[in-house]
């Protein structure tokens, strides 16, 4: 048996790459790396098989560039890929690996000006990536030559299968000389056209499978919660996670624009990425989201195939993945080159079979956890206040207003001046408190209510949706009260009325002023009598 490969130097490469491949930050060969490339640099034919997230761009890059010959300026080499995302997320990571060894990666595309690209092309590259119906195009212009391509890569097979890109792709197979050329095929999966298509069109292929077993990384915490109310957990848990790079994935189109504008609309930092919208559009969101302008990217499964962005810290299965597959491919995403990640599931009651399953197929353990409380919401609002005194300390730039404190001191404690001084900057400054709890318990003696009972007012209603079902659960699970002695509810369109027992008013107002309901912030007060 052959020695495993375990690292870089121990393949046959050139200093040029290898200097390359390091300053690229890559330690080692990724299983698929080192299984890869020494067949194709020894002029193998290739089918290799590896979830997203394993390494394949270098697992064919890598050989591929060192296989260019240096000094000529034709095309050597093909890359065919479903979208233009990942063409051009393979053409800049061949522009690094190929940085030394100036070999030019050229991305082509759709929707990208055709003339454009003919210009670009006449400088001079030696490898092309491009989705197959625009690679054609060039190829019947004749502002591709094929005549000295002799590698051609099909990244992503199944998924240019699904795309409709089959006779694409025959159509391109059948103008390439068969003799020398040395072809490699890369897929997640392996359907019955690409199996049937690596037979027909590759040459004694050697088939390298990364089982699934090595998939899931075990940095990726993976959770889940159970909810009727996904939107308002997920807000809930976005408040209280210290999150960097989120991808959300729904199931549909239509679930990721609503997504999209309920969570805009309470003022996160999200964009969709679907398949509906223009190229430029998905460049502009994928723009943002990378350099962090964006901090939620809300998906369908396959416009985020294949997307490669290094420091995802969560993803979140707003809608339950269909299978194991797909949920092992989503959480892929995170965790990435030894970073932490986090995987959640937001299930429906209903969905926990489905979990369940998806839990044992995959292998792996996805944990129950509580939603946030609103003592946790409270918890991380003081973490981030503190953490902006902290920011604010280490700057050393606040020398004007020690008079200020100084002079307090010689009267208030210094604590005291300190809470103030945060509640001031917190809150601004009101001339007149919002009473306590005594005064709210005056307020609570003439409400309206039925005997025995508060009467509440609360400023949200039918306009948002509410049924008297959201605020039963909502005051049973935050007040900690049994849903059943909630009394009366009426619902209007832009406010509502529930009654409680008084002795747990205080609690029920305490606990669910100011918090949110179906993602709506509320005000809620004691009811004036009728
Ligand atoms: P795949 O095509 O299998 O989905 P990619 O080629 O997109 O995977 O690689 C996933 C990520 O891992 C990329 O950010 C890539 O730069 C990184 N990566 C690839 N190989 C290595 C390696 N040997 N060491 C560290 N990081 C790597
Ligand atoms: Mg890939």
């Amino acid at each position: 048996m052959k020695k495993d490969i375990t690292t870089f130097g121990e393949i046959e490469l050139s200093k040029k790459l290898l200097q390359a491949v390091s300053d690229m930050g890559f330690e080692e060969p990724s299983p698929i790396q080192s299984q890869t490339i020494p067949l194709v640099l020894e002029g193998h034919d290739v089918v290799g098989q590896a979830q997203t997230g394993t390494g394949k761009t270098a697992a064919f890059g890598i050989p591929t560039i060192e296989k260019i010959v240096d000094g000529s300026r034709h095309i050597q080499a093909l890359v065919l890929t479903p979208t233009r995302e990942l063409a051009i997320q393979i053409a800049e990571e061949f522009n690094k690996i190929g940085k030394y060894k100036r070999v030019k990666t050229l991305p082509i595309y759709g929707g990208q000006s055709i003339d454009r690209q003919i210009r670009s092309l006449k400088f001079g590259v030696q490898i092309v990536v491009g989705t197959p119906g625009r690679l054609l195009d060039h190829i019947r212009r004749n502002t591709i030559k094929l005549e000295n391509v002799k590698t051609l890569i099909l990244d992503e097979a199944d998924e240019m299968l699904d795309m409709g890109f089959v006779d694409d792709i025959e159509a391109i197979l059948e103008q390439l000389s068969s003799e020398d050329r040395q072809t490699l095929l890369f897929s997640a999966t392996m359907p019955g056209p690409i199996a049937k298509i690596a037979g027909k069109y590759m040459n004694n292929p050697k088939t390298i499978t990364i089982s699934r077993e090595n998939l899931t990384v075990p940095l990726i915490d993976q959770v889940y919660y159970e909810t009727r109310e996904k939107l308002e957990s997920l807000c809930r848990v976005l408040d209280v996670e210290e999150t960097g790079k989120i991808i959300i994935f729904c199931r549909t189109k239509k679930g990721v624009d609503d997504l999209v504008a309920s969570l805009q609309a309470r003022g996160y930092m999200s964009d969709g990425l679907h398949g509906d919208l223009s190229q430029s559009q998905r460049d502009r969101v994928m723009k943002k989201f990378r350099e962090g302008k964006l901090e939620i990217l809300v998906a369908t499964d396959v416009a985020a195939r294949g997307i490669d962005i290094d420091d995802i810290t969560h993803v979140i299965n707003y809608d339950i993945p269909q299978d194991h597959e797909s949920y092992v491919h989503r959480i892929g995403r995170t965790g990435r080159a030894g970073k932490k990640g986090v995987a959640m599931t937001f299930i429906d009651p209903r969905e926990y079979r489905q979990l369940k399953l998806i839990e044992r197929l995959a292998k792996t353990k996805i944990v129950r956890k509580a939603l946030p409380s609103f003592a946790d919401i409270l918890e991380r609002q003081r973490e981030l206040i503190k953490d902006r005194l902290l920011k604010t300390l280490a700057n050393n730039k606040f020398a004007d207003y020690h008079t200020i404190i100084s002079d307090l001191s010689a009267e208030y404690d210094i604590v005291d001046v300190a809470a103030a001084a945060v509640k001031l900057s917190v809150e601004g400054f009101k001339e007149k408190e919002e009473e306590a709890t005594t005064v709210i318990s005056s307020k609570m003696e003439n409400t309206g209510g039925s005997p025995g009972m508060v009467r509440l007012f609360m400023n949200i209603g039918r306009s948002q949706k509410i049924r008297p079902e959201d605020i039963v659960r909502a005051f049973a699970a935050e007040a900690d009260i049994p849903g059943n002695i909630i009394g009366v509810i009426n619902i209007y369109d832009r406010f509502t009325f529930v009654e409680v027992p008084e002795d747990v008013a205080e609690r029920v107002l305490a606990v669910m002023h100011k918090n949110t309901l179906k993602g709506y912030k509320i005000n809620i007060e004691p009811a004036k009598s009728r």
